[in-house]
């Protein structure tokens, strides 16, 4: 019986104990070994005065150890916070307080960012696992059944300001990654490539709880190369992907810089999420890796919203399209007073189902914001539904309105993102004098250049003049943040 998420690795131990289960710089764990990792892992957690329900902070990058330290607070009873080892000593500082965790933990194998704040933080010992001083704090309320008791709280990506603690329990992350599992056909056949950082849910949930679920085989890099995720990819050891679009980005600019082919690939799925998907890159990876990327949408707060399933990727759809809605999930379209809007015209997403969050971990006031009467969660997304095909149009907070025309920055990024000499996009608005300006950021694939009037006399013909940007900047590189979205609150800042 699978109750808790930790449940599925013993599950796998028990039927096929030699099968790999992760891979990581040169080590791998079947699964008999890492699930003994976990118990062990767990007791040491339990010596040190973890008890069911207290939180345990977590501090790593993509390494087993991470992996290790999730599972054995999700076995221990514990509700677990995972933040990328990456991130400076103040961020990590700000959210272990507000987390106000019983125990904090470094996964130290290999980290160098996660061992130096370890050891700023006061941790003892110099194993892989170092566990900081154990410090009082109210456990979370258990009840009879551990399915519903909060497994993880997820702190979001951040895109749009401070990251909030979102609530998750064990029923809702297992039918989650169920739900990836069954998206994408997963078997044990399956080798996924997991670079998207364990703090967030396409790389915790997505990849590795999913690949877990299916007893699949994880290639764990801690960082993401795309040279060595093209090397794997051209030797037919990667079957799955799943990731931000800017994975795919770094993947075809390597590939363009060393002219490389992928004859010999057995990807089966490329799945892409998180963020909005340029049409030129839809276009690009399928030129290059012979796929349609498969776009699937949803926030931390309820994962997967909707997905493009297997069988309609060989149809021709445009790249904001992100499938049809997950199985058990209802969907709206609603105007600003959240009245229904008429099919094929666009609205906010608001959704209900299986797979949305406790609420905000102690933000009441933000939890009310965004939960409606009826248990629909407002997504803060525009989207469009027509034909049972969900297409994100933008988000609401990063309208840009500029003489008083609704602008959506994925409209201009789509038009500047198909120059064949640029690579990456982003557009945000810039407030002058009670309007808004247009500014676009744009860099260029290796060994092309770029010219900002020549790229706005490109979208001309595309685009409503209002739409034009009013400047253009080429940057070396784009701002992303630890889960390798573009940093669109900087990029406003700066502009
Ligand atoms: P924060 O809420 O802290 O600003 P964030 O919203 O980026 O950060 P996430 O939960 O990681 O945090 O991201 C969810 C958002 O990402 C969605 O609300 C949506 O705007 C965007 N998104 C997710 N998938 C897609 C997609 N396939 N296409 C377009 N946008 C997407």
């Amino acid at each position: 019986s699978v109750s808790r998420l930790a449940d599925c690795l013993a599950h796998w131990a028990a039927v096929a104990p030699d099968h790999p289960a992760l891979l990581h710089e040169g080590q791998s764990f079947d699964y008999a070994a890492l699930d003994a990792a976990v118990s062990e892992t767990a007791e040491r957690l339990e010596t040190r005065g973890l008890r069911p329900g207290d939180r345990l902070f977590i501090v790593g990058e993509n390494t087993p150890a991470t992996v290790m330290l999730v599972l054995a607070g999700n076995r221990a009873g514990g509700v677990v916070s995972v933040v990328n080892g990456r991130m400076a000593d103040s961020e990590i500082r700000t959210l272990h307080d507000f987390a106000d965790p019983r125990i904090a933990a470094f996964a130290c194998d290999g980290s160098a960012a996660a061992t130096a704040h370890a050891r700023a933080l006061g941790a003892e010992g110099d194993g892989p696992i170092r566990l900081g001083q154990t410090r009082d704090s109210l456990p979370e309320p258990r009840g009879q059944d551990p399915r519903r008791d909060t497994a993880l709280i997820m702190f979001t990506s951040g895109t749009t300001g401070r990251p909030k603690g979102v609530m998750l329990s064990n029923a809702c992350l297992l039918d989650q990654a169920k739900s990836q599992c069954i998206a994408r056909a997963l078997t044990p056949a399956d080798t996924l490539y997991a670079v998207s950082p364990l703090s967030h849910n396409i790389g915790l949930v997505g990849n590795v709880l999913a690949a877990f679920a299916a007893g699949c085989r994880t290639v764990l890099p801690i960082r993401h190369d795309a040279g060595y995720l093209a090397r794997m990819l051209a030797e037919g050891e990667i079957t799955v992907i799943v990731g931000v679009p800017q994975l795919y980005a770094g993947l075809v600019e390597h590939a363009v810089r060393e002219g490389m082919t992928f004859d010999g690939a057995r990807l089966r799925v490329a799945g892409s999420g998180g963020a909005p998907l340029d049409p030129a890159l839809k276009e690009r990876v399928r030129g290059l890796l012979g796929v349609n990327l498969s776009n699937g949408y949803g926030a931390t707060e309820f994962v997967p919203v909707s997905r493009t399933p297997l069988h309609l990727l060989d149809r021709e759809l445009a790249a904001n399209v992100v499938g049809v809605p997950s199985e058990g999930v209802e969907l709206r379209i609603v105007d600003a007073d959240g009245t229904d809007r008429p099919e094929g015209e666009a609205g906010e997403i608001w959704v209900r189902g299986p797979f949305m969050m406790q609420g905000y971990f102690r933000n009441a006031e933000a939890t009310d914001e965004v939960m409606r009467p009826g248990g629909w969660l407002a997504t803060g997304d525009i989207g469009e539904f027509r034909d049972g095909l969900l297409s994100i149009v933008g988000r609401q907070k990063e309208i840009i309105i500029r003489s008083g025309f609704n602008v959506y920055p994925t409209d201009v990024e789509a038009a500047l993102s198909t120059h064949p000499d640029v690579s990456a996009v982003a557009v945000v608005g810039r407030p002058v004098q009670g309007n808004e300006e247009i500014v676009a950021y744009v860099t260029a694939l290796p060994g092309r250049s770029l010219d900002p009037q020549a790229l706005r006399d490109f979208v001309r013909p595309v685009l409503t003049a209002y739409k034009i940007p009013s400047e253009i900047v080429v940057l070396d590189v784009m701002p992303v943040g630890p889960t390798g979205k573009i940093l669109k609150a900087a990029l406003k800042t700066r502009a």
